[in-house]
């Protein structure tokens, strides 16, 4: 929670100074001026405003970065930011800045659930015949063999548990991984309806653009 701290805020007192907001009243009060911002008062030469700690423009961030950022709880939103800030702090036009702030905030930005792109899980089809549906996949992180594989072409048919494996390297191609496929699996039992695996859909796209255009070398 945000603290006054003189010698902290020490720094304020020189940009009072050249600050759009409070140099007027600020200069005036230091001259002992009679001002008509009489909620204003000068205080160790820190300004405040009924009480509360002036924060020039420069400092604001800073000020927001602190309060927003609550280690036990986390990133406050607006509301809860500007009520905490206006315990101790003033400066005008406080919601603008702050949900500026919290606007540009990269860890409120990402984490909340209307901006995650999350998938919904949905069951898998029960297939009805042999070679309708397919798991493909790469096991890797085995002991290279004396031909340089060090991993495992898995395709399994998810009808008949049939599983194919064949030895490959970490780095296959997909120009490779479609030649694998079209000698191992595609000759033998045509094109499935369905092909499950944990690669991303971009591999895919890839992969049958390749398959497609297959010449067989
Ligand atoms: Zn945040």
């Amino acid at each position: 929670m945000l603290k006054q701290n003189y010698v902290l805020h020490e720094s304020y007192i020189e940009k009072y100074a050249y600050d759009n907001d409070f140099q007027d009243v600020y200069a005036s009060l230091r001259q002992g001026n009679q001002i008509e911002e009489l909620d204003y008062h000068v205080h160790n030469s820190l300004l405040y405003q009924l009480g509360k700690l002036c924060i020039p423009q420069r400092e604001k961030n800073n000020i927001i970065r602190e309060v927003h950022t609550s280690l036990i709880v986390g990133h406050f939103g607006v509301g809860k930011t500007i009520e905490n800030l206006q315990r101790y702090c003033y400066w005008p036009r406080t919601f603008d800045s702050v949900s500026r702030f919290i606007r540009g905030c990269y860890l409120c930005e990402t984490s909340k659930p209307i901006n995650m792109k999350l998938g919904l899980y949905t069951p898998l089809l029960v297939p009805s015949l042999p070679c309708e549906s397919i798991l493909m996949d790469f096991v890797g992180g085995l002991p290279l063999s004396r031909k340089g594989h060090d991993y495992l072409y898995v395709v399994v048919d998810r009808f008949s548990k049939m599983c194919i494996l064949k030895p490959c390297k970490k780095k296959l191609q997909l120009k490779k991984t479609a030649h694998l496929s079209f000698q191992n699996i595609w000759v033998h039992f045509g094109l499935p309806t369905s092909i499950v695996s944990d690669q991303d859909s971009r591999f895919f796209g890839n992969f049958f653009v390749k398959f497609v255009g297959h010449d067989g070398n």
